[in-house]
C-alpha cells in the first residue's frame, strides 16, 4: 500500500483541468486521495452526495487521468467521508452508504441510497431573480419544514429554467439535515416505467410500499403522466397516502396543472391544492448572475464583460448559458490562453444566434426523417393528417423533444404551428409504439444515430 504523492495528485487534477474542463469544480480541491492499493486509488469525498455524483458521472475521467499521470493501470473509487472525520453534530462520522436509511425493497434507482444528485444543484448555487423567486422561496420553505409549509409544491416552467435544480436542492438540504430521511426522487418517466414493470411482474405491493413509505417524494417532469391513465390512478393513491400522513410531495412540470393535457381532474385539483409556483425565462440581469455563478463553480476566470456578453447573446435559458460557458472554456483550454471578450466572440461565433453548437438541431432531425420516410419537409410542416405524413411528423416531434432543448411550444410551432399538447401526444404515441413494435424501435434507433452522427461525426 502506498500513499499517493501530493505532486502526482495535483498533476491528475491538472490533467482533468486541461482534458475535461467541463467536469471540473472548485471543490475538487477538497478531495483527498488516499492510498493506491493493488492498483486501486481511493479518493475521499466530502460526503455521500459528492461520492455518488463522482462515482456515476466522473469516474471514467479520473481513471483516465490517474492512468496517464501514473503510467500504471490504476483504477479509481470514491469513498464518502474524510480520511479522519471530525465528530461533531454538524459532521457526524460517515461510512459508505451510511447516510440514507434503506431497506432492501427500497434499493432501486431513485431511492435515497441510489440517488445521484449533482452537488451543483444546491440552493447556494441557485441564482434568484423575479422570474423564479416564488419557486425558490417555496422550495427553501419545503426543504426546511417538509410536509408543513406547502404541500404539494408544484413547480412549473420551460426547459432549462431550473426545476430539476430546485428539486435536487431540496433533496440535498433535507439529507444534510437528516441523513436518515427516506427520499424518493424520480423522473416521472422512471415512475411510469417502474409502475409498468411492477404490474407486469405482479409486484404491485412492493411498488406501493416503496413510494408510500417515503418521507419525501419528488417527481420531476410530471407532464409525462399525460395520457397514462393507469399510472395516474396509481399515483393518485400514492399521493393521497403520502399527503394524508403529512409527507412532503414536490412535483415539477413543463406546464401548469390545468394545462397538462389528459390529466385527470382529481389530480389537477390535488396539484393545485398546495403551492403552484411558476418559473419564467431569466432576465438579462439574472442571466449575468447565472453565468457568474456557473463560472465560479468551475473556478474559471471569467472577465465581467465576457459574462455580460454571454448573457446578452444567449437569452433562452440557463442550460443554454451553460453550453455557451462550456464552449468558451473549451476554446480557452484548447488554445491555452486566458478568456477574453475577443476569444468569447470568436468561440461563440454564430452559434449563440440560434444554431446550438454540437447540438442536434431541428434541421438535423427533419433532414434525417424526410430522407428515411421519403416525405417532404413541407409535408411535415403542413396540416395534412394522412398516416404516411402524420407518423413521420410525430416521430420528428419525438426526436426533437429528446434531442434538442426546444420547448414543446417551439417544436409544435416548427411543425406546422401546432400547440404543445399535440407535441406531447406525439411523444406519447411514439414512445408506446417503440415499446410495442421492435421493428419500429429499430427505425427510431437508426434515425437517432443518423441525427447524432450529423452532429458529432461518425
Ligand atoms: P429544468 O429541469 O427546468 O429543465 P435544470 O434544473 O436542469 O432545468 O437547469 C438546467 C441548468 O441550468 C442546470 O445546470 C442548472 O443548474 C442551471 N440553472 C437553471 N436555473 C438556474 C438558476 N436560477 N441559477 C443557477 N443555475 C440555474
Ligand atoms: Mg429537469
Amino acid at each position: 500500500m502506498a500513499n499517493l504523492d501530493t505532486a502526482l495528485w495535483h498533476e491528475i487534477l491538472g490533467y482533468l483541468q486541461v482534458r475535461h474542463a467541463a467536469i471540473c469544480r472548485h471543490w475538487f480541491e477538497e478531495l483527498q486521495p488516499a492510498d493506491i492499493d493493488g492498483g486501486l486509488l481511493s479518493i475521499h469525498t466530502p460526503n455521500q452526495i459528492h461520492r455518488n455524483y463522482l462515482q456515476q458521472r466522473c469516474r471514467k475521467h479520473f481513471v483516465e487521468a490517474a492512468q496517464v499521470i501514473t503510467g500504471a493501470l490504476v483504477t479509481v473509487r470514491f469513498v464518502s467521508g474524510e480520511r479522519t472525520p471530525l465528530e461533531s453534530p454538524e459532521n457526524p462520522p460517515t461510512r459508505e452508504g451510511s447516510a440514507p436509511h434503506v431497506t432492501p425493497s427500497q434499493e432501486v434507482p431513485g431511492s435515497t441510497d441510489q440517488i445521484v444528485l449533482s452537488p451543483d444543484y444546491s440552493f447556494d448555487n441557485f441564482v434568484t431573480g423575479p422570474e423564479n423567486r416564488l419557486a425558490h422561496a417555496a422550495a427553501v420553505a419545503v426543504a426546511n419544514q417538509p410536509g408543513t409549509a406547502y404541500n404539494p409544491l408544484f413547480i412549473h416552467g420551460g426547459v432549462g429554467l431550473g426545476k430539476t435544480h430546485l428539486l435536487q436542492a431540496i433533496c440535498q438540504t433535507v439529507l444534510q439535515r437528516d441523513p436518515n430521511c427516506t427520499i424518493c426522487y424520480f423522473s416521472c418517466d422512471a415512475f411510469v416505467n417502474q409502475f409498468m414493470d411492477s404490474v407486469q411482474r405482479g409486484e404491485m405491493s412492493a411498488f406501493r410500499h416503496r413510494y408510500r413509505d417515503a418521507d419525501l417524494l419528488l417527481l420531476d417532469d410530471i407532464h409525462f403522466l399525460a395520457n397514462r391513465e393507469r399510472t395516474q390512478e396509481e399515483f393518485f393513491h400514492t399521493f393521497n397516502a403520502l399527503f394524508q400522513s403529512k409527507r412532503q410531495i414536490v412535483l415539477s412540470s413543463d406546464s401548469a396543472p390545468l394545462e397538462i393535457p389528459q390529466l385527470e381532474e382529481r389530480l389537477v385539483s390535488r396539484f393545485q391544492s398546495g403551492m403552484v409556483a411558476p418559473i419564467a425565462k431569466p432576465s438579462y440581469e439574472t442571466r449575468v448572475a447565472i453565468v457568474r455563478a456557473k463560472s465560479a463553480l468551475r473556478a474559471m476566470e471569467l472577465p465581467d464583460e465576457v459574462a455580460c456578453y454571454i448573457a446578452a447573446k444567449v437569452d433562452s435559458n440557463a442550460r443554454e448559458l451553460e453550453g455557451a460557458i462550456n464552449t468558451v472554456q473549451g476554446s480557452a483550454v484548447l488554445q491555452d490562453v486566458a478568456i477574453t471578450l475577443g476569444l468569447a466572440r470568436e468561440a461563440l461565433g454564430e452559434s449563440a444566434l440560434g444554431a446550438r453548437p454540437s447540438q442536434v438541431t431541428l434541421h438535423h432531425i427533419t433532414d434525417a426523417v424526410t430522407a428515411f420516410y421519403n416525405v417532404k419537409l413541407s409535408d411535415l410542416q403542413s396540416k395534412r393528417r394522412q398516416k404516411s405524413i402524420a407518423a413521420p411528423r410525430q416521430l420528428s416531434m419525438y426526436l426533437a423533444r429528446h434531442h434538442t432543448g426546444f420547448s414543446l411550444e417551439e417544436i409544435g410551432g416548427h411543425f406546422g404551428g401546432r400547440d404543445h399538447t399535440t407535441v406531447m401526444h406525439a411523444v406519447r404515441v411514439v414512445t408506446d409504439r417503440i415499446a410495442a413494435d421492435p421493428d419500429y424501435a429499430r427505425h427510431v434507433d437508426v434515425l437517432t444515430h443518423t441525427v447524432r452522427n450529423e452532429v458529432e461525426g461518425p
